[in-house]
């Protein structure tokens, strides 16, 4: 039948499948325009041109596992570990308010210690009861100066439906696999909303990827509990990893789908040095054109973006890091194929270079404010506005 713009479409793994071949051969640069194209219509019917900003605090890169693609994982070496001190993490968000976003997402490496658990329990509330305080007298100094100016600068449609609840900054957290009753002290603490990609649907990938104790199931049941306690949830996964087929990049689409995902954040697989899964990679594709090879990866996740958002409708895509890392343009592209977030880095400088995922990781010597002003650039030049000022939760948690 006609395609309608901004209409969801209710695809199987067969006709996901069809499309990621399709960008795959490259041969059909029809079916590609149409495909970004009509997702670019699903995302203007749900969020205008408004871009929503999350600001992403790496607060440690300690971690214990050992998942064999990343440059963090436990047994790298040559990593300076670090945890930020309490009060510098809660000074990025207060910062971070000032400046507009008001959605933090506090990211680390896994550290499954009751240590760990309380100083994430007393930075998510001291970043909750600092950041709405900060909020009211920032709003009372407005209303004394007339209230002329409208209480979130440029929100696109969402201006102007600030809820009352929405104060503060908002905590999301990735932080990991955690037993139920974590996550429960953590939602209690404050925090709303957490990441955790599943990073492939497929339970063999996954487990040639993840040595144990990690299992696929055991991540799964993460994600449902997560769910469970009452967090918007986000997943995703990484595209081009070692071993992993069009077809199980297709199932990926569907699990978000099944497992009812409120944020997707994919990002292509990138190698580091002294990692399992890079040097698997190569002994893969020993005479691969690495940078021709990076050109169809950034493609094939944006695809993936785009049949997410086709899908799935009113849903939060971020245009990831990864991309930026492939194209320097990338999270711009992203954002014109399906995506409507973007996650400016907000760690500080100093910490910036340890918490290096993969190879060529962007703005590592960037401070937050040169990110903040780059971001606002980037989005003006694909016609986009950044929805400053909102939490900007997507329908899919409100009216699930
Ligand atoms: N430890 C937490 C977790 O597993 O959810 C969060 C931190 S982890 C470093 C964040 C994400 O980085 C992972 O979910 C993974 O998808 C991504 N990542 C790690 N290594 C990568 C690589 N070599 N290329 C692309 N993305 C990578």
């Amino acid at each position: 039948g006609s395609l309608i713009p901004g209409d969801t479409l209710d695809l199987d793994l067969e006709q996901i499948l069809g499309i990621l071949e399709a960008v795959w051969r490259r041969g059909d640069k029809m079916l590609e325009r149409a495909l970004y194209a009509h997702a670019d219509s699903v995302t203007k019917r749900f969020c205008g041109g408004a871009v929503y900003y999350r600001g992403l605090v790496e607060f440690s890169n300690v971690c214990q596992n050992d998942c064999s693609y990343c440059g963090i994982r436990n047994h790298q070496k040559d990593v300076w570990r670090y945890t930020m001190p309490e009060e510098e993490v809660v000074e990025v968000a207060k910062w971070a308010l000032e400046n507009g976003i008001r959605n933090i997402m506090l990211q680390s490496g896994e550290l499954h210690t009751e240590q760990r658990l309380e100083y994430l329990e007393r930075v998510v509330r001291a970043i909750r009861q600092e950041t709405v305080a900060q909020d009211l007298a920032m709003r009372a100094e407005r209303a004394k100066s007339g209230g002329a100016e409208a209480s979130h600068a440029s929100g696109g449609p969402v201006e102007g439906q600030l809820a009352d609840e929405e104060l503060g900054v908002v905590v999301s957290l990735s932080v990991g696999e955690l037993p139920i009753d974590h996550y429960e002290r953590l939602f209690r603490a404050g925090a709303r909303r957490y990441l955790i990609r599943i990073e492939t649907s497929n339970p063999d990938l996954y487990a040639a990827l993840h040595p144990p104790p990690l299992s696929w199931e055991h991540r799964v049941e993460c994600l449902r509990n997560l769910k469970k306690v009452g967090y918007m949830l986000g997943t995703g996964v990484m595209v081009g990893l070692p071993g992993q087929t069009l077809r199980d990049l297709a199932g990926d689409v569907l699990f978000f789908k099944e497992i009812k995902a409120d944020m997707i954040g994919m990002g292509p697989f990138i190698t580091q040095d002294g990692t399992p899964a890079t040097e698997k990679w190569t002994s893969l594709y020993p005479n691969a054109d690495k940078t021709a090879h990076m050109q169809a990866m950034f493609d094939l996740t944006t695809a993936m973006n785009a049949l997410v958002r086709i899908t799935m409708g009113n849903v939060n895509i971020s245009a990831t890091t990864a991309l930026q890392a492939v194209i320097p343009t990338g999270r711009e592209i992203a954002l014109e194929r399906g995506a409507n977030v973007v996650m400016p880095i907000l760690t500080p400088t100093k910490y910036r270079e340890s918490y290096q995922l993969y190879e060529g990781k962007p703005c590592i010597t960037d401070t937050a404010v040169q990110c903040r002003r780059c971001l606002d650039m980037r989005l003006n030049s694909v016609g986009k506005i950044s929805a400053a000022g909102v939490w900007g939760d997507p329908a899919s948690f409100l009216h699930p």
